[in-house]
């Protein structure tokens, strides 16, 4: 099933994926697109995610009509499950239940899309020395890190974050999000066969065809004690 990624990265490598899972937090337009894709891949996974699928979210998530009303985690384990071990939760997630959720993992790909959520997983992952992925999309944008213990987390980049941007008041392109959920996965599949993952906060600007990868320094006295670059 896997042949053509195995000729690029070797059988010892796909082996470490099959073996390997990734939690994926929220299963919107990045979310989706991301757990899709490391199913394909040969990870297993840990999907959270306590919303149902509603019409508006066909535009560009890649559920169907027949999904509308159906929990998001329920159809994406339908569909996945065929690919590799699924372990699916209809929950938000909490300070209560994070560690039970996300332990097993190796890594976490945050698709939510307000940062109370995205400062949750920050704050846990550092915590546990877990990597973690960040993900915007927005318009014709997109904005991503891949968190490392040593690296500086989200609370030092976006420690003055007061309002989050949203989808539904400013818009985004069809496939923007979905976009931004396979970069996610590539740079986690990348860390899990032992490539170096990107470093900085990577910016996609469509419309302006601009990408710039900035550089973001710890914030003194932050959790992460994060040094040089994120
Ligand atoms: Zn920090």
């Amino acid at each position: 099933m896997r042949s053509r990624q195995e000729v690029f990265i070797g059988r010892e490598k796909q082996e470490i994926l099959e073996k390997s899972t990734v939690a994926v937090v929220g299963l919107g337009g990045t979310g989706h697109a991301a757990a899709e894709y490391l199913a394909r891949a040969g990870v297993s996974l840990i999907l959270a995610d306590n919303d149902v699928v509603e019409r508006c979210n066909m535009g560009r998530q890649s559920y169907g009509a027949d999904d509308v009303g159906r929990l998001k985690v329920v159809v994406m384990e339908e569909r996945l499950s065929p690919l590799t071990s699924v372990e699916s939760h209809a929950v938000m997630l909490s300070d209560i239940n994070i560690d039970k959720i996300l332990s097993k993992a190796d890594i976490v790909l945050d698709g939510s899309d307000n940062f109370g959520a995205r400062f949750l997983v920050n704050d846990w992952c550092v915590k546990r020395g877990k990597p973690f992925t960040y993900t915007g999309a927005i318009r014709a944008e997109v904005s991503f890190c891949f968190w490392l213990p040593g690296r500086p987390c989200l609370r030092c980049v976006f420690s003055g974050k007061t309002a989050d941007d949203s989808c539904e008041k400013d818009g985004i392109l069809s496939p923007v999000a979905a976009f931004a959920g396979t970069l996610s996965a590539i740079e986690a599949l990348k860390h899990l066969i032992g490539e170096k993952p990107v470093e900085g906060l990577v910016s996609f600007d469509f419309f302006e065809s601009r990408f710039e990868v900035l550089k973001a320094k710890g914030r003194e006295g932050c959790a992460c004690s994060g040094q040089g670059m994120l």
